[in-house]
């Protein structure tokens, strides 16, 4: 499937799961781009859209989840966050998506 294409499918259907979980794309376009664009890439390759920032290791339970959006698996770390590791998901309240600190679950006392 084309780049582009498959670029537009997936942030219709990422909009439609993140949307009822209080989260949006980030208002970087140039990041969301970036992102999906390792998303379809690695979707071309593994068949699915896994995390562009987070390992695959093989581990079935464990890549299931860091299938984009992962956000259902990560719920507390990212809402402590406003934003999600790859930063392509922030709370929608978010309009400045650079002033949010990336921290450990162990940073935010969460482990
Ligand atoms: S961290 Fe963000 S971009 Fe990565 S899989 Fe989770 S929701 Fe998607």
């Amino acid at each position: 499937m084309d780049v582009d294409a498959r670029k537009q499918a997936l942030r219709y259907f990422h909009g439609k799961v993140v949307e009822p979980l209080g989260y949006k794309f980030s208002p970087d376009e140039d990041l969301v781009d970036f992102i999906l664009e390792q998303e379809v890439k690695i979707e071309q390759k593994n068949g699915i859209p896994f995390c562009p920032c987070q390992p695959i290791r093989g581990d079935r339970e464990h890549d299931m989840q860091i299938v984009c959006p992962c956000i259902p698996f990560h719920r507390r770390h990212f809402d402590a966050m406003k934003r999600c590791w790859c930063g392509l998901f922030v709370h929608k309240d978010v309009t400045d998506p650079d002033s949010l600190p990336q921290l450990t679950e162990e940073e935010l006392g969460l482990d």
